[in-house]
């Protein structure tokens, strides 16, 4: 459906940007590959039980990558024990120290987000690199505009753009040098408009797979709002390969957010996309509240369905028009269920939310598996 609305809708093509592409574990990253979705645990890593059912929860709703800190060796420990019951594959965040960088690969971590250029001696970076490589682990670069070298800081004053993509540059150079390129690369800041010049600049620069994301982008509105707009804008420019959600928030609400992005760029289908309206005097049932429970209660459908669910015939028709199932509330307690576009039958509103959601499972189970 979502294809044949593009072909005579071509205002909302998206181009994207021809990157070359990489592997993290079995998960395609860049060239013609989905945008990917990624979020980070927040558990203690040497919490192997409490790790393990936050990626699996965090998989469950679409995580195609989890990153988990190892910020000691007790926590690269703990991680050869996690990765075995993970679903998905699994990045180390490392930071400067380069055994933990090479613990996590031989425990079977399929990607290294750390910085060559902050690890230390030439020895220490070359021996990274080849854990990297003899364990079959990409390596994210991972610019931050909070943590740039303090000499392009008094270069270029303040974090900009251009110091942004000299540091990456940089450490993409000393990969290229030690025959490394299964790599992806992040400038992120916590300020959208500098976070969006940077990828751009980082996108006409190089050719690598970006992983975009807006940091400490705050809790879950504020950060939500930040990164529709910074990841959106980069999005619809046809710049991204893989994002994470930064949110003060249960890493599953990233999770959430990041595909209520993609979903609202087509650039995503997966789960129900839900069109509601705010409702007003007119609705005929509490469009809120069915909502609200309608969309807790199919969070676990990964099926591409479009529903709309409006409290009147105002928009209602419109958009039932082109959705599999559109709810539109009728006079007195009756309520017009529309099947792909056409009156089907009524509903009353007791019984709203269970049939909405009966219809939502049994058109999930007719897709094609
Ligand atoms: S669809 Fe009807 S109930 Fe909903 S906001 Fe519009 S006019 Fe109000």
């Amino acid at each position: 459906m979502q294809e044949q609305l593009n072909e005579i809708r071509p205002y909302r093509a998206i181009h994207r940007r021809k990157s070359r592409q990489i592997f993290v574990g079995n998960i395609a990253i860049g060239g013609d590959a989905p945008v990917s979705v990624q979020s980070m645990t927040n558990t203690r890593t040497t919490d192997i039980q409490g790790t393990i059912r936050q990626v699996n929860e965090c998989a469950e709703l679409g995580a195609e990558l989890m990153r988990i800190s190892i910020p000691d060796q007790e926590s690269s420990a703990a991680l050869k024990q996690i990765i075995p019951h993970c679903p998905v594959p699994i990045i180390a965040d490392i930071h400067f120290h380069y055994r933990r960088a090479i613990e996590a690969a031989q425990a079977g971590a399929k990607c290294l987000r750390v910085n060559p250029g902050n690890i230390g001696s030439d020895e220490k970076i070359r021996e990274v690199i080849k854990a990297a490589k003899d364990y079959g682990c990409a390596i994210r670069i991972g610019v931050n505009a909070g943590s740039l070298e303090t000499d392009l800081l008094q270069k270029y004053k303040t974090p900009t753009p251009e110091a942004l993509v000299e540091s990456a540059q940089r450490h993409i150079k000393i990969l290229e040098d030690n025959d490394f390129f299964n790599l992806k690369i992040s400038v992120k800041a916590s300020d959208i408009f500098l976070a969006v010049a940077s990828y751009r600049a980082l996108a006409a620069a190089c050719d690598y797979p970006l992983h975009i994301g807006i940091t400490e982008a705050g809790g879950l509105t504020a950060g939500t709002v930040k990164s529709a707009i910074g990841l959106g804008t980069l999005l619809w420019e046809g710049i991204g390969d893989t994002m994470r959600v930064s949110l003060s928030a249960d890493p599953k609400e990233e999770v959430k957010v990041a595909y209520q992005i993609l979903k609202s760029l087509g650039l995503r289908h997966r789960g129900v996309n839900l069109i509601s309206c705010p409702s007003c005097a007119r609705q005929a049932f509490d469009v809120i509240k069915t909502v609200e429970e309608v969309e807790k209660r199919v969070e676990h459908i990964k099926t591409p369905l479009t529903i709309s669910i409006l409290g009147c015939v105002v928009n209602g028709l419109g958009e039932a028009a082109h959705t599999q199932i559109g709810i539109t509330g009728g006079g007195g307690e009756r309520h017009n269920v529309y099947m792909n576009g056409r009156p089907d039958h009524k509903v009353s509103s007791n019984d709203l939310v269970d049939h909405i959601v009966k219809l939502i499972e049994e058109e999930a189970a007719k897709a094609p598996k």
